[in-house]
């Protein structure tokens, strides 16, 4: 099993896994980070994958 990065929610400092839960990918390729936390929303995060 791969672990999946981790991404921290630059509002709470809340960790969480890349996961289908928090990540939704659009089909420009931009990618929507969503706070399991608190809800924030953050576009175009960074990821560390290539
Ligand atoms: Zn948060």
């Amino acid at each position: 099993m791969l672990e999946l990065p981790i991404v921290r929610c630059p509002s709470c400092k809340g960790e969480t896994e890349m996961d289908k839960r928090v990540i939704t990918a659009q089909s420009n390729q931009n990618i929507i980070f969503t706070c399991l936390f608190c809800g924030y929303i953050e576009r175009n995060i960074e990821t560390s994958k290539g």
